[in-house]
């Protein structure tokens, strides 16, 4: 049977609308939280990112700014504007302390609670070992009682060991690496990878038959594909699609968090919040 597909927009807009109506209440208070983007250069890909981070704040009422350094911008110039990955917030969520959590593992884990995918027991691997994703998704799922398992380049018999799983979350950035060899049957499969494949053979070892993709990959040249190949679909219980899976739900946590450091300034202590 087909996996089910999670689909993490719909997921990314109810957590939007949450984060709108607390967005209002605290407009009642006298309070509008607000992000600031800093975006060095003009990497297309980056500047389509940024309008999309102003979008989502326009729609959930955040106040939103805008930086944007020339490329010549020193480290300390940078430094100067930004408050950004700080050890304090590592430190927080490995002893479970409530802090700000990195929007992508966040996600990942909204995506499992809301579509009642157990985690406390369950197997879980994560393949990726960044600071940005790998590693705090594996914390968070820790924290939520599963018995994880983190790879990386340097693991053996990576197959071997993300059979184990119930819950696998691919963070590698290697498009359709994980093949139906590395899944258990049932299983929950993440797919945080996103690779831009411009490779015809690459293209073929795909989605050779998807005709949908065929015709995207025609017109454009490229097309977007996570760290799964689609015949993990054939096997996996449930799975994300890219796009339209995780992706949607790292600019809802940013929201999200955006609120949340707001509070944590209004309050000037750590808010006890429902969500990580
Ligand atoms: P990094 O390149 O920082 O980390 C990749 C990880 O994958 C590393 O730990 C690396 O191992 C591991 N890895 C690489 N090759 C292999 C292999 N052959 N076998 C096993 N492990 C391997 O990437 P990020 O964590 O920043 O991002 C991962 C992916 O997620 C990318 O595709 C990125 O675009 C995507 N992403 C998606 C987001 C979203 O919103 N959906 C947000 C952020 C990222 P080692 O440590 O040994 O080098």
């Amino acid at each position: 049977m087909a996996a089910k597909i999670l689909d993490g927009i719909k997921i990314a807009n109810h957590i939007r609308s949450e984060v709108a109506a607390e967005v209002a209440s605290m407009a009642l208070a006298g309070v509008r939280p607000g992000l600031a983007v800093v975006l060095v250069g003009h990497n297309p890909a980056s500047e389509i990112y940024v309008r999309g981070k102003v979008k989502a704040c326009q729609e959930v009422g955040l106040y939103s700014e805008e930086h944007t350094p020339p490329e010549t911008a020193t480290t300390a110039d940078l430094l100067a504007l930004i408050d950004g990955f700080h050890p304090v917030n590592v430190g927080f969520l490995s002893t479970q302390r409530p802090g700000l959590v990195p929007c992508t593992p966040a996600g990942v884990i909204e995506i499992l609670k809301r579509s009642n995918i157990p985690i406390a027991g369950q197997e879980a691997v994560v393949v990726g070992r960044s600071d940005i994703v790998g590693k705090p998704a594996a914390m968070l799922l820790l924290n939520a009682n599963a018995t994880v398992t983190v790879c990386h380049s340097k693991t053996h018999d990576l197959p071997v060991v993300c059979r184990r799983a119930d819950i696998l979350v691919a963070a590698i950035g290697r498009a359709g690496m994980i093949t139906r060899d590395f899944v258990k049957p049932g299983a929950t499969v993440i797919d945080v990878g996103m690779n831009k494949v411009t490779d015809p053979v690459e293209f073929a070892r795909l989605f050779a038959g998807n005709a949908k993709r065929e015709e995207t990959f025609r017109a454009k040249g490229s097309t977007l594909v996570g760290d799964l190949h689609p015949e993990v679909a054939e096997i996996a219980g449930a799975i994300t699609p890219v796009p339209g899976g995780v992706g949607p739900l790292t600019i809802a946590m940013l929201m999200f968090n955006t609120v949340k450091a707001a509070k944590i300034r209004r309050d000037r202590r750590v808010p006890e919040l429902a969500h990580p």
